[in-house]
């Protein structure tokens, strides 16, 4: 009943408009499919996305990896039992052979790997979050919503790559919601108001991409908004800053100056002091450990500092940052690192280890909602999956809307 009868693959589009790998794994009695998302602003150590580099979709193309599910991987797992997810992704992982998933792409591995437990899932009837999670995981996660886009998601100026918001102040995940939504659509009309219509072109993640380059200009917008619509003390900011991507030779070209770490960490308390920030991510680059050390002595009580391109949710990352004291909380994205067992290892790792953790999107989407459930399976009561706004983002933002119907009076909500 449980065995994997067929595992199949096929080329689809993200959100950018680029070839994508989705994957379909069936047993006699269910169904399950899984697409896998893509990075802009990828991490150095993450999991290798295998593209074809010939002429297709501008070397864009996935069909190698379609290939290696339905001729390499498919076979070596027909019969297993689907309910077996380490033993799937375990199989996977050795007829890869490599360090960074290159030999098959972790784009094929992963796709089977979340479609063979959606499969599970489905087999067991259960839903996807009680199939990861356990009987009593019922955290609705706080909604972290990017409202302004810059860096390498947009084609304005703004250095910070991530402006989102966080209604941590609210009673349940559905007000929260809503509390995101009207700060959103409030923002809308005072960057309309400040800097014309144009301000609210979206960027990759559904966030507004407006004409700003002074990186505090977008938080005193984004305060006003919150203020404006009533929520001050309920919504709370969060930064992504993906420093990686404006670190160079050893320097921060940050605000159209060159800073080091030092200077940076300066800006970040100063910010953080003026703002109500509670999270900062990749505030330094990916390279620049001895900064993220000092940045997490010096600020890490007062306010959350994830780790994304730094630890790629690599397990052996994470654990080196565990043990020299870097960071207080891992992102957890599943295509860093390739098969859901190695990013459940991840979270598991950074949650014995008092981290926190967010589920992430990737700012390269589909409607696919499978970190909707896993959110909700590891109760880590946080999850950023962009704007409330366009289809790749908001299919997340709704399946937790339905599990927050299903799991009823037993649903809470917050950061645990
Ligand atoms: P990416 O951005 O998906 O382009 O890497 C998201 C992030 O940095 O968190
Ligand atoms: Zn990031």
């Amino acid at each position: 009943m449980y065995e994997i009868e067929s595992v199949r693959a096929f080329e689809v589009l993200d959100s950018r408009g680029n070839p994508t790998v989705m994957a379909v794994v069936e047993t006699p009695i269910s169904y399950g499919r899984a697409a896998v998302p893509s990075g802009a602003s990828t991490g150095a150590r993450e999991a290798l996305e295998l593209r074809d580099g010939d002429d297709r979709y501008m070397g864009k193309g996935v069909m190698k990896a379609v290939e290696n599910v339905n001729l390499r991987i498919g076979p070596e797992l027909f019969g297993m039992d689907v309910r077996d997810q380490c033993g799937i992704d375990g199989m996977m992982i050795e007829m890869d052979g490599t360090e960074d998933k290159s030999e098959l792409g972790a784009n094929a591995i992963l796709a089977v790997s979340m479609a063979a437990s959606r499969a599970a899932a489905a087999a067991m009837d259960v839903p996807l979050y009680r199939y990861l999670g356990r009987p009593n995981d019922s955290v609705l996660p706080v909604p972290f919503m990017n409202v302004i886009n810059g860096g390498e998601h947009a084609g304005n100026d703004l250095d910070i790559q991530e402006h989102m918001i966080a209604p941590v102040g609210a009673k349940t995940y559905k007000e929260g919601l809503r509390m995101g939504v009207e700060v959103y659509h409030t923002l809308a009309t005072l960057l309309k108001e400040r800097y014309g219509p144009a301000a609210t072109n979206v960027g990759d993640e559904g966030g507004y991409a407006p004409p700003i380059d002074d990186p505090v200009e977008a938080f005193d917008v984004i305060l006003e908004a919150i203020d404006r619509a009533g929520y001050t003390d309920e919504v709370k900011i969060a930064v992504d800053s993906a420093a990686s991507e404006f670190y160079q030779n050893g320097s921060y070209n940050f605000g159209g100056r060159s800073l080091d770490s030092t200077d940076m960490i300066d800006f970040y308390e100063r910010l953080i002091q003026e703002y109500p920030i509670i999270s900062l991510e990749d505030p330094l680059a990916e390279d620049d450990w001895e900064g993220f050390l000092e940045i997490t002595e010096r600020i890490g009580d007062r306010v959350q500092i994830v780790g994304d391109d730094l630890f790629v949710s690599n397990p052996a990352i994470i654990e080196r940052g565990i043990e020299e004291g870097i960071c207080n909380a891992l992102l957890l994205k599943v295509n860093q690192i390739g098969t859901l067992t190695e990013a459940l290892d991840a979270a598991t790792l950074s949650i014995k280890n008092g981290y926190g953790v967010m589920v992430s999107h990737r700012s390269g989407e589909t409607c696919d909602d499978f970190i909707a459930d896993l959110s909700v399976a590891l109760s880590c009561g946080q999850i950023k999956t962009g704007a409330p706004a366009r289809s790749e983002r908001t299919a997340k933002y709704n399946r937790l809307l339905e599990i927050d119907d299903e799991l009823g009076l037993s649903s809470k909500y917050g950061i645990y």
